[in-house]
């Protein structure tokens, strides 16, 4: 299973930082409270990203993983290629 795009639900998102917590080099909390994907442009976004866009050189996926299963309230959305939510599920 490869991880391909994902999303960050705002409306879920309490602010725990769990995700910062286990990977901060993709996430962060914004001036809002709520947690953003950090992109390679040096802009930041909660919208559906394709992992590639992220600012990382390389995503591991199985830290993804770990990221969006510490969020309380399931609010990191994962698909794959395919569309498919692979998290939740
Ligand atoms: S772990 Fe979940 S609730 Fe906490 S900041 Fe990240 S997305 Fe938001």
């Amino acid at each position: 299973m490869a991880i391909k795009t994902l999303t960050i639900d705002r409306d879920k998102c309490i602010g725990a930082a769990s995700c910062v917590a286990v990977y901060p080099d993709v996430f962060e909390i914004d001036a809002e409270g709520k947690a953003v994907l950090k992109l390679k442009d040096g802009s930041s976004t909660s919208a559906n990203t394709d992992i590639t866009a992220l600012d990382v050189s390389s995503v591991d996926d199985d830290t993804l993983m770990l990221a969006a299963q510490s969020c309380p309230t399931a609010a990191i959305i994962l698909y794959d290629e395919n569309g498919t939510q692979v998290y939740p599920i």
